[in-house]
């Protein structure tokens, strides 16, 4: 059967970058499984499992509009240390939320000095084009509970 909505889907992909380093990857033993149709997948990785069957082996090309985006330099920046004051503790790596004029987003700690915190707002695969490499594992029909639930369960049963 070709992948089509209310599918559920195991595909193992190996994600790199336009250098060829992999960022991420899953295997034929461990793949990704999700429910086809509902947005789990960026857009653009969904709209190429789409009509696949399973043992299919291809590999797609998504431009950061396509994938997280583009860089966004507005959302980062260095902000005084003083609008730190409510945490314990601030250090390279960690997440906080801040208010942006579109809304609060995470955003991730880059340097840390005696009067200033620069933190990014932009998603850390925000200007990369991604590489992915699919062959998709296996396809059978979504379960009601897991359709009800917009997600995969394991072995489709209930939880
Ligand atoms: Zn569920």
């Amino acid at each position: 059967m070709p992948i089509t909505k209310n599918s559920v889907v195991a595909f193992a992909y190996t994600l790199t970058d336009d250098d060829g380093e992999i960022i991420d990857s899953a295997d034929t033993q461990e793949p990704l499984v999700y429910l086809h149709g509902y947005g789990q997948l960026i857009a653009g990785m969904e709209n190429a499992l789409a009509g696949r069957e399973a043992g299919d082996r291809f590999s797609i090309v998504l431009p950061p509009e396509e994938a997280y985006g583009v860089y966004d330099e507005n959302l980062a920046g260095a902000v005084p240390r003083s609008a730190f004051e409510g945490a314990d503790e601030v250090a390279v790596g960690m997440q906080f939320q801040m208010e942006f004029p579109g809304g609060l987003r995470v955003v991730t700690v880059s340097a840390v000095d005696a009067q200033h915190v620069t933190v990014d707002g932009n998603h850390p695969l925000a200007g990369e084009t991604l590489h992915f490499d699919i062959e998709v594992v296996s396809i059978r029909p979504a379960s009601r509970d897991e359709i009800e639930h917009r997600h995969a369960h394991p072995a489709g049963g209930a939880h």
